[in-house]
């Protein structure tokens, strides 16, 4: 069975036509937007669409209140300045995780703090989050990473010690549940986005969530540039009571999420039922390992995180390399896998360089000119660097891709374990052209 490896000029077990697209459009969707062309309302804050998927995210979620906004980022943003995050205050979070999940502080004027990852997990390790606290935190930012909760109880237990406002990414989680609570309602806000590949697709937009009234309002408010409404009339006063930011979403894009959100279980769903047979079978794989969700946690499986060991595997190599190999083999065959983040967040070059505004170094200068130091070297984040280093993403495990493309898949990765002193005698090829010809592209 000494099948040869497409990177080594065999043929692909897969090609791009066996992937199914997502989002999947159907007659709901169809049904909503078409009601937004025939209103012919297009937008507003209180507009029929987006009031709404308001009621129905807070429904399926089990929270009091809802507001859209224009994306997840935004709605991370609203949350910091609703709560009263600002210059110089601290807001800790994962060092594994989208930029958002941190370039929300700095848009507030505060400064991120970054704790490593659980390796087993990939979410914040919550042994190391005390230690970085401070007089100055003011906000957790738990990641629900790639669908999977974070560890939320030793969370909010520390953060109810010291006095800690916490707020929840479930950008990557709709629908993921923690010990039976739904993602997003543990914390006091929470937040999730509604782009093309995330589980629930408005094709842009994201979701505040809260069951705080007074952080509704505030919401309320900073989502429309501050402006106070007239209590009798409900028209805008045009006089901004508080600093705000244009953070709506559109008649459109909530007609999309409504649409999408009559499928979230059901495609969940299959997320899950695809993940738990790549599960089963890859982990037959020496040196594969597969995303770990632990029995207190519905994971929904945004990505599918697969890790690589060298050592497991029987073969003597350095685990980057090793990862790149097996990746590029596994793309010639076929397969839509590559990373995602390539480094932990506080690598990158905007925290390395600490420029924030123009070329200012703020806000980190808010106290790094009171002789505090922010130090955002990588090697703090051992954990993070070695995900970073070791895995790949295996894309198209969303419906409406089925077992038949899962098993197309798991005999890509046997084929290429098989042959993996081939795979390795190949790591420095190009990876452009893929079997198709046709550019890699995420989703
Ligand atoms: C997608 C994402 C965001 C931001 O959402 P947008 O809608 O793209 O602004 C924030 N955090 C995480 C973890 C994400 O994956």
């Amino acid at each position: 069975m000494a099948e040869k490896l497409a990177i080594d000029g065999g043929t692909p077990v897969l090609s791009r036509s066996d992937y199914g697209n997502w989002p999947i459009i159907t007659d709901d969707d169809r049904k909503f937007v078409n009601e937004v062309l025939d209103s012919g309302i297009m937008a507003g804050g209180t507009a029929p669409q987006v009031s709404a998927l308001e009621k129905e995210w807070a429904e399926f979620i089990g929270a009091k209140h809802c507001l859209t906004t224009c994306s997840g980022t935004a709605a991370l943003h609203m949350a910091l300045a609703a709560v009263g995050v600002g210059p110089g205050d601290e807001v800790i979070t994962s060092a594994f995780t989208f930029l958002a999940s941190a370039s929300c502080a700095l848009h507030q004027n505060a400064i991120p703090v970054f704790v490593d990852i659980d390796p087993k997990t990939y979410c914040m390790d919550v042994s190391k989050l005390e230690a970085a606290v401070t007089e100055r935190t003011k906000v957790i930012i738990p990641v629900h990473i790639q669908g999977l909760p974070a560890d939320m109880d030793p969370i909010m237990e520390i953060a109810g010690k010291h006095n800690l406002h916490v707020i929840e990414d479930a950008c990557q989680a709709h629908g993921a549940t923690y010990k039976g609570k739904m993602v997003g309602t543990i914390g006091e806000v929470g937040t999730f986005s509604l782009n093309n590949f995330k589980n629930l697709c408005g094709g842009e937009g994201g979701l505040f969530v809260t069951d705080n009234e007074d952080l509704l309002n505030k919401g309320v408010l900073i989502r429309c540039f501050g402006d106070e409404i007239d209590e009798v009339s409900r028209r805008r006063k045009y006089n901004a009571s508080i600093l705000g930011y244009m953070y709506r979403n559109q008649e459109l894009p909530a007609a999309l999420a409504r649409g999408q959100l009559k499928h979230l279980d059901e495609n969940n769903n299959i997320r899950i039922k695809n993940a738990d047979y790549l599960r089963e079978e890859l982990s037959k794989i020496p040196g594969v390992i597969p995303p770990y969700c632990p029995p207190e946690c519905k994971h929904v499986y945004f990505f599918y995180n697969v890790r690589f060991d060298p050592k497991a595997a029987g073969v003597d190599c350095e685990p980057k390399k090793f990862r790149i190999a097996v990746e590029k083999a596994l793309y010639k065959e076929g397969m839509l896998v590559g990373q995602w983040q390539t480094m932990p967040v506080p690598a990158q070059d905007l925290f390395q360089s600490k420029l924030g505004y123009g070329s200012s170094s703020y806000p980190w200068a808010v106290n790094e000119d009171k002789g505090i130091k922010y130090n955002y070297d990588p090697a703090q984040f051992p954990a993070a660097q070695e995900l970073c280093d070791t895995y790949t993403i295996v894309h198209g495990t969303h419906p409406p891709n089925g077992t038949e493309l899962m098993e197309k898949i798991v005999t890509g990765f046997q084929k290429v374990f098989n042959n993996l002193d081939v795979a390795l005698a190949h790591a420095d090829d190009e990876l452009y052209p893929g079997p198709d010809g046709a550019l890699y592209g995420a989703g």
